[in-house]
């Protein structure tokens, strides 16, 4: 039995307790999409795609059903042919590689970078090939991959970068010119998720494309509607994939509490930055100074054989959930076998699976909850110590 707590409970993500401040604005979406009774295609969908549209600095939005569904569009809106060759990170959330193992492609893994854990440019420039069509870089846990370097690496062997950025909606790049960019907007197309536990989460499934590129977003439009131009008149194969109107009316409200709770989600990061930085055999995130953090997830490193999993247990006792993001990397999983990796092809993601741990962070966590949860990381650190130290001793 968790002992009990002064405050509420601390949960990984607190989807209630994020709602309670503006409640009453997603009652009326509700009820006003309920009584308008347009649920597919409605006016909202427009509305919200524009003023999403806003928020990361202009590219064309295009919903879609949901994050996954979005990889599938914008690699149907390159037309690579079947076998063509995509190369994604070894170290990922499997839906960047699903969707195009699904369309006759070939996910081709190149290992991550052990600081960002994001795809490393020089991995990715040594998995090309004269069949490599595209490359789809994840911008994991809320920060940027590397978008300077991966661009060019990408633009040298002509082929397109796909960025799926279902983790960092809002989180900014700048580049060594000056300029600075959204995620998501950079690469050929991008996709994010709207998943309910995302940054910007919907009440169910939902997504969206993002691209400056005007007639690739009217394909993309026509490919996530049976590929119709206009009713009844289809231009290509496409999918049944659309936000739904509802969705799109509850995702208009979340947009505008967006700054504050990605504020607050990065004051919970500087507070856990604060306590557990100076922990041995701890890594708090690092902060790459040409990307921003938006934190969908704030993702220790804890070094050592077996150590993650105990200070897991241990928080668990102490009612404090945690999360590991992602306990195997791609090439371990049974169902990407047939790509014929080996354990050992890529140390770093294999390393990283073994070490990240994943504290609760979400806008709701108050003050409180945040120092308990770094108060109680402190024993477990210092115990440790101190065996290390009679280990040595003898
Ligand atoms: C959530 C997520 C997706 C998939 O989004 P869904 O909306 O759940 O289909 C894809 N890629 C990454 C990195 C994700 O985190």
């Amino acid at each position: 039995m968790p002992p009990a707590l002064p405050f509420s409970p601390i949960l990984l993500l607190d989807l209630a307790a994020e709602h309670a401040a503006y409640q009453g604005e997603l009652d009326a979406a509700w009820h006003d999409t309920l009584r308008a009774g347009a649920f597919i295609q409605g006016p909202a969908v427009g509305e919200f795609a524009a003023e999403l549209s806003a928020h990361i600095g202009g590219a064309h939005v295009v919903p879609c059903a949901n994050g996954t569904d979005a990889l599938t569009l914008a690699l149907l809106s390159l037309g690579l042919p079947p076998g063509t060759e995509v190369i994604v990170p070894a170290f990922t959330y499997v839906a960047t590689l699903e969707a195009a193992a699904l369309l006759g492609l070939r996910p081709v893994l190149a290992d991550v970078r052990p600081d960002t854990f994001n795809l490393d440019p020089a991995a990715v420039r040594a998995a090309l090939t004269p069949r490599t069509g595209a490359v789809i870089a994840v911008h994991l846990f809320g920060q940027c991959a590397d978008l300077e370097d991966l661009m060019a690496v990408c633009q040298v062997a002509g082929v397109a970068l796909i960025e799926d950025n279902a983790q960092a909606l809002g989180a900014v790049f700048t580049f060594a010119s000056g300029k600075r960019a959204y995620a998501g907007t950079v690469g050929e197309v991008g996709t994010t998720s709207f998943f309910p536990s995302k940054n910007l989460g919907c009440l169910g499934d939902g997504g969206a494309l993002f691209t400056h590129d005007a007639a690739r977003a009217e394909l993309l439009r026509q490919l996530a509607n049976h590929g119709q131009s206009q009713k009844y008149h289809h231009q290509c194969i496409g999918l049944n994939s659309r936000l739904d109107t509802l969705q799109a009316a509850l995702l208009r409200v979340k947009l505008r509490h967006l700054p504050a709770a990605q504020a607050a989600r990065q004051a919970v990061a500087a507070r856990y930055d604060a306590t557990l930085g100076g922990f041995a055999g701890l890594q708090v995130p690092f902060r790459d100074p040409r990307s921003s953090h938006v934190f969908h997830q704030y993702t220790l490193l804890v070094e050592g054989q077996g150590r993650r999993d105990a200070l897991q247990q241990q928080l668990k006792v102490q009612g404090i959930p945690t999360a590991i993001y992602y306990p195997l990397p791609v090439h371990a999983q049974p169902a990407y076998a047939y790509l014929g990796y080996q354990a050992g092809d890529f140390p770093v993601a294999e390393r990283l699976c073994g070490q990240v741990l994943s504290l609760p962070i979400h806008p709701g966590l108050t003050g409180e909850q945040v120092e308990y949860v770094a108060a109680a990381m402190k024993p477990f650190f210092r115990t440790e110590c101190a065996e290390l130290k009679s280990n040595y001793l003898l």
